[in-house]
């Protein structure tokens, strides 16, 4: 059978892989040092062909995939300066890793998408990270209807995309509680309650000692936990990266820090090497 894909995107070393903590979208015009960690991270990495992003912002029953070939720039946030809304990012979707997408993936049937474009968790870290815009950008979403065990398990099939320079970043926040921000401390970076701090090290040990079964089994770790990941859609995209992180690879962690007391902007690199 033709595989329209592989004259697209050639083979190549294995991509490393990204979770990213997005926080506020005002990240995409404000200067801090979490766009300078994200702008850092990106020079590290070879060029991509194409980006895959699994983003927070996107929960859907059953898993899509965007197929259209110019994603629109989505604003799907509230209460921020006009500045922000007129930000587009115009980087081309790929119909073609699209389509990859749904061949590889066995464990459910991906629904090809083509309402949805880039939403904030996908293109205010990318605007910083590529602000050319000139890679070609796919979104999955996350199936809402789903455990965890079961995101983790769908994202292991996303394994060959990343020998095809595939970046496949994961977009959420590890800790994140919207209800209990505190608003007066948005330009206190550093600033965390002491569950948000007690979970987000906690998180970061089992990410070391790659003990993947208690992160999947998040509800099971106790109150900081329980306040850290109150509903789990910014948690999901962790269990897609550590799902394509193979046996000898490394761990970087980046921007490992709390803001607004309930949400920590830890991010993480896997990459081939000790
Ligand atoms: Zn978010």
């Amino acid at each position: 059978m033709a595989r329209i894909f592989s004259k697209h995107f050639p083979d190549t070393e294995l991509m490393p892989v990204l979770f990213v903590g997005h926080g506020s979208p005002m990240n995409a015009i404000e200067e801090n040092e979490f766009v300078e960690g994200w702008r850092e991270v990106a020079k590290s990495l070879p060029k991509p062909n194409a980006i895959l992003c699994v983003s927070a912002h996107w929960e859907t029953r059953g898993t899509s995939v965007s197929v259209t070939e110019k994603p629109r720039t989505i604003h799907d946030f509230g209460g921020f300066p006009q500045e922000l809304f007129e930000v587009q990012y115009p980087a081309m979707g790929s119909p073609e890793l699209a389509e990859e997408a749904v061949r590889i993936i066995k464990r459910t049937e991906i629904r090809p998408d083509e309402k949805w474009g880039l939403d904030h968790g996908c293109w205010s870290v990318l605007i910083r990270m590529f602000p050319e815009a000139d890679i070609p950008v796919v979104q999955l979403s996350l199936d809402y209807s789903r455990p965890a065990q079961f995101h983790y398990e769908l994202a292991k099939e996303l394994l060959p995309l990343r020998k095809q320079g595939v970046l496949i970043i994961c977009s959420g926040n590890l800790v994140h509680n919207l209800r209990m921000v505190d608003w007066n401390r948005m330009n206190e970076p550093g600033y965390g309650f002491d569950w948000a701090i007690e979970a987000n090290e906690k998180m970061k040990k089992f990410i070391l000692s790659n003990d993947h079964q208690s992160l999947i089994n998040f509800g099971q770790q106790g109150k900081a936990f329980n306040l850290a990941i109150p509903t789990p859609e910014h948690f999901l995209p962790l269990l897609y990266t550590l799902a394509l992180k193979g046996e000898n690879e490394k761990t970087e962690f980046f921007n490992d820090m709390p803001v607004m007391g309930s949400l920590t902007m830890t991010s993480l690199k896997i990459s081939p090497g000790k």
